[in-house]
């Protein structure tokens, strides 16, 4: 059954309290207001993940599918909107990026793989349209993407190009009324089954990051091709690409700078938010896994007794959960410095960092205590495992992150 965002039905309830009480714990949140709307947030979230995603994680991880029904109703119950005002079709949280926060966290806490996707739809793909688009873009794409009638991406990364953005081919060259498109791009998230794509291409190769600016295609564009659907080893259930783009004409209404300077700074600004969510995302996969390694502990008898009685088992779990309380300190403090406005550039590194490697070390805990059954495919926890290698990369990896502080540190 679908259930409005912030309907009034009745509390947080979540279908497996105990579930939840072993990994949740209050967020540092700045404000009460802040808690009271993102804990309200959670609960509306929190039960869709119990009811409708969790069912059918394993499923369609095993398909490698990306589920077409599930994306289009969360963009029913109005969650893509979660980031944005109400004047644009948005949910108009006081709290958005606290909320949205919340969103990823619950949604991996299902399927790593499906909150990619979503974080994809409601963050940088949409967010960049929101920022410097036009009226007429924010009809076309914005307001349809935030009731989950198209969906969107966002293409920086290409074949030789990826933590070295500078580097990118993506051609776009001026002609009357627009550009023409010219080049490939790799890995991009909801990319086969896309309407519109946010493609990050170069004017000036010469010029460097200088020469980088923004584009809004639209995929029924001639000359654009999904090249191929990649097969990975982990986040089954999101949708990833190779794009092509061959001479595609865009009209100057769908360059995101038009007339500006700035595009790839544009662009960084959108990405470097998203380093919070995706932070968020490993912390939801990594509570997935302590959870489950919890009551395997306390099922799984050996030498007479359950597993949890022995002490090694034990201060795995404890560590695990550190780590998790850590993640969730270090991601939630930078989304509550990003509704205040203030700089994230350290925080929002940092948050990936601690929350991507402490939650791949929290699933690589709970393999060792499912034994022999973590390598089963029937269990879940090989997934969460698998999954919790998206963070590290997605978004620029762990030692990108690790320069990124190292500059605000002087270097
Ligand atoms: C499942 C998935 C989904 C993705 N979705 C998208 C998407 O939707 N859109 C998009 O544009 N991109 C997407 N990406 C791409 C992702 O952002 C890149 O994979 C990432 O930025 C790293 O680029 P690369 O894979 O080319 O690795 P490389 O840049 O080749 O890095 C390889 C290794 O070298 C290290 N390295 C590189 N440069 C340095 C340096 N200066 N100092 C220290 N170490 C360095 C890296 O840390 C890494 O360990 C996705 C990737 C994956 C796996």
């Amino acid at each position: 059954m679908k259930t409005a965002v912030f309907s009034p039905m009745g509390g947080a309830g979540h279908a497996n309290g105990a579930m939840l009480a072993s990994s949740s714990a209050p967020v540092p949140f700045n404000t009460d207001e802040m808690r009271a709307e993102a804990e309200e947030f959670r609960g509306h979230i929190a039960r869709w993940v119990d009811e409708r995603l969790i069912p059918q994680a394993q499923a369609t991880d095993e398909k490698g599918e990306f589920s077409h029904e599930l994306f289009t109703e969360l963009g029913e119950l109005g969650y893509y909107g979660a980031m944005y005002p109400e004047s644009a079709g948005g949910s108009g949280l006081a709290y958005p990026y606290t909320c949205f926060t919340v969103l990823c966290e619950e949604l991996a806490r299902g399927s790593l793989g499906f909150a990619a996707g979503v974080c994809m739809q409601g963050s940088t793909a949409t967010h960049t349209i929101f920022q410097w688009g036009g009226q007429a873009l924010h009809e076309k794409y914005l307001a349809p993407a935030l009731r989950g009638e198209k969906i969107g991406a966002f293409a920086i990364t290409e074949p030789n190009s990826g933590s070295d953005v500078a580097s990118l081919r993506t051609k776009a060259t001026k002609v009357e009324g627009g550009h023409i498109l010219n080049g490939t791009k790799i890995f991009t998230s909801n990319g086969t089954v896309a309407d519109f794509i946010t493609v990050v291409a170069t004017t000036d190769p010469s010029k460097g990051l200088k020469g980088l600016a923004l584009f809004v295609v639209d995929t029924s564009t001639p000359g654009f091709s999904v090249g191929r659907r990649l097969d990975k080893f982990s986040v089954h259930s999101s949708d990833t690409a190779e794009l092509v783009f061959e001479n595609v004409f865009v009209p100057d209404d769908h360059h995101l700078d038009n007339g500006g300077s700035g595009g790839f700074l544009n662009a960084y600004k959108a990405l470097t938010v998203d380093r919070i969510f995706t932070a968020a995302l490993a912390l939801g996969n990594g509570r997935a896994a302590y959870d489950a390694a919890l009551r395997y502990a306390k099922e799984r008898s050996q030498f007479g007794q359950a597993i949890g009685k022995f002490q090694a088992v034990q201060f795995k779990l404890v560590d695990m959960l550190a780590l998790l309380e850590q993640a969730r300190l270090y991601t939630y403090h930078a989304a509550a410095l990003a509704d205040e406005g203030r700089p994230i550039t350290t925080e929002a590194a940092l948050s990936k960092i601690v929350a991507g490697d402490g939650c791949n070390e929290v699933c690589q805990k709970a393999m060792s205590i499912f034994g022999g059954y973590g390598l089963m495919n029937e269990y879940p926890v090989q997934r969460f495992l698998r999954d919790s290698y998206f963070p590290l990369v997605g978004g620029g990896t762990s030692d990108i992150m690790r320069l990124i502080v190292a500059r605000q540190l002087g270097f």
